[in-house]
């Protein structure tokens, strides 16, 4: 019998037991096998992983490391990852159940982010500011924060990681990681990679563990100078209250209940397929999942027949096999949680059109059929509440600006889609619509180069684009006396 792999934290550029000398268990969810063990990080090892980074932070070797080099390394950091690829993309799909083939195209686009944060690494610069004295030389310039904390849920594990590593370390930063318990293993070869592409040990350090222990360690260490989280709007806001108290920033990526919006005038058969991806998709686990689908009353009938049609002949089963279309959810919680939705709608008197059943797919694991609701309305709560599963409410509306109210009617704001053939149309509801990603005959596009924050509920701070890089510094301004003359009135306040 072989023996579980098992995984230490990655603090300093090593390997490291945690303190407590506990590991458990990493679940597949598609077989619920054991896949390895990871350490069970807590205060102490989080506290260990901050010295190593602050330490690294102060260290010449990073601190006076030229932009340009800081750039080389990111771009190497991204060779690296596109060559282990698909080593990442196996790993990541058998830990969280997502598609071999979204896993590989997520890795696909990954090394874009370092390259793009590379590029942008020696461009950060401040201004020069006129103020109303000529002898006066004011700057500004723009200066890492020092220690980053990254806390990252289980979905897409690299991808959001990187979202926070590629511009915190452009700028000259040094970061923790609190990984899901869900999903540690490729965010701990991702830290190898980082180290192998040349940064010195402790830029980047991975302590393992649950949200309540390592988590909560990392967001109260008082050497965190800001903290990076995605994950659940409940999460966030213990996180944002603590780091307030604290006069530290924070980045907040939190949950969605994103409105998918079929116009009468939309290509109905593009449309349901856009619906099909916003909520299908890594069977509905994205925070930008279009839950709540709002169809025009001339072509409601259409859309549901399109929409319902693919979805039960979406293919459930094994995420490495090539042909599957939909896996499991991430874990045993997860999948009930979607059931216990389900079956929510139901005594809210929603009618389930097609799934709505847990199955093991003949693998064991926790798998969900794909699922749409019909006779719902904006306020059960399978419409205002995030299930992050397989699960589409689908509504009629009858004119643009009832559509527009209902889609607003939420507490999230994170994403939104409209589909329509009228430009007008398309401009005016995406100016309307209250989210901070609209897209318009499309749905789930993402590029490092394009920024994206939640409204309301949804979170704080931007990511991604060149707006990212003012979350991981702070703006210093300078003043120079340029006159040799004497200071006529200490008493009086300069300009
Ligand atoms: P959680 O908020 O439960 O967990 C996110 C991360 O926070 C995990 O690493 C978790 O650890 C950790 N954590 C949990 N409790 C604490 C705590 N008290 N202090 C510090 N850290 C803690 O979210 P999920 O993992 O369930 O992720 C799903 C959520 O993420 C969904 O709501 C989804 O909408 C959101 N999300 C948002 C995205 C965005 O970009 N806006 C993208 C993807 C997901 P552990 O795993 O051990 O619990």
């Amino acid at each position: 019998m072989s023996e579980t792999k098992r995984h230490h934290h990655f603090i300093g550029g090593e390997h490291v037991a945690p303190s407590s000398g506990e590991y458990f268990p990493s679940i597949n969810p598609a077989t619920r096998g054991v896949l390895y063990e990871a350490a069970r990080g807590g205060a102490e090892d989080i506290d260990r992983a901050v010295r190593a980074a602050r330490a690294a932070f102060e260290d010449p070797a990073w601190r006076d490391l030229s932009q340009t080099k800081r750039g080389h390394l990111l771009r190497r950091l991204g060779d690296l990852i596109g060559e282990n690829a698909e080593e990442l993309a196996r790993m990541e799909s058998s830990d969280n159940g997502k598609l071999l083939r979204e896993m590989r195209g997520q890795l696909a686009g990954l090394p874009e982010y370092y390259y793009y944060y590379a590029g942008l690494a020696d461009k950060i610069q401040g201004s020069t500011i006129p103020t109303s004295d000529r002898r006066v030389l004011n700057y500004t310039t723009r200066e890492p924060l020092g220690v980053v904390g990254a806390i990252t849920p289980w979905n897409s594990p690299l991808t959001l990681t990187t979202s926070k590593l590629a511009p915190a370390l452009s700028v000259g930063n040094t970061v923790v990681i609190k990984p899901s318990e869900y999903t540690s293993a490729t965010v701990l070869r991702l830290a190898e990679l980082v180290l192998e592409a040349g940064f010195p040990p402790g830029a980047v350090n991975v302590v393992t563990g649950f949200g309540a222990e390592a988590g909560q360690a990392l967001a109260d260490h008082r050497d965190i100078a800001k903290i990076s989280f995605t994950g659940s709007t409940a999460t966030g806001a213990r996180i944002a209250a603590n780091t307030a108290s604290r006069f530290i920033g924070s980045t907040l990526e939190l949950g969605g209940k994103s409105p998918n919006i079929v116009f009468e005038d939309a290509n109905v058969a593009n449309a349901a397929m856009g619906v099909v991806a916003g909520i299908f998709a890594a069977a509905g686990q994205t925070c930008i999942a279009g839950s709540r689908v709002f169809a025009h009353r001339s072509v409601y009938d259409e859309l549901l027949e399109r929409v319902t049609e693919r979805a039960r002949t979406i293919k459930i089963g094994d995420p490495l096999d090539e042909a599957t279309e939909l896996g499991p959810l991430a874990f045993e919680d997860q999948r009930d949680k979607v059931a216990g939705y389900v079956d929510l709608g139901r005594s809210e008197g929603a009618k389930v059109l097609t799934g709505g059943n847990a199955t093991d797919a003949g693998l064991g694991g926790f798998f969900y059929e794909p699922t749409v609701l019909v006779d719902v309305d904006n306020d059960m709560r399978v419409v205002r509440e995030e299930i992050f599963g397989p699960v589409a409410a689908i509504m009629p509306f009858e004119t643009e600006e009832e559509v527009l109210r209902l889609a607003n009617d939420t507490e999230y704001g994170l994403a939104a889609g409209v589909w329509t053939s009228n430009l007008s149309r398309a401009h005016r509801v995406a100016d309307r619509l209250e989210a901070g990603t609209i897209w318009i005959n499309t749905y789930r596009a993402m590029s490092p180069m394009s920024p994206r924050q939640g409204f309301k509920n949804s979170g704080v701070g931007i990511e991604h684009g060149t707006e990212t890089i003012k979350e991981y510094t702070r703006l210093k301004s300078v003043w120079v006396n340029t006159s040799e003359d004497p200071v006529a009135d200490p008493f009086v306040l300069r300009s």
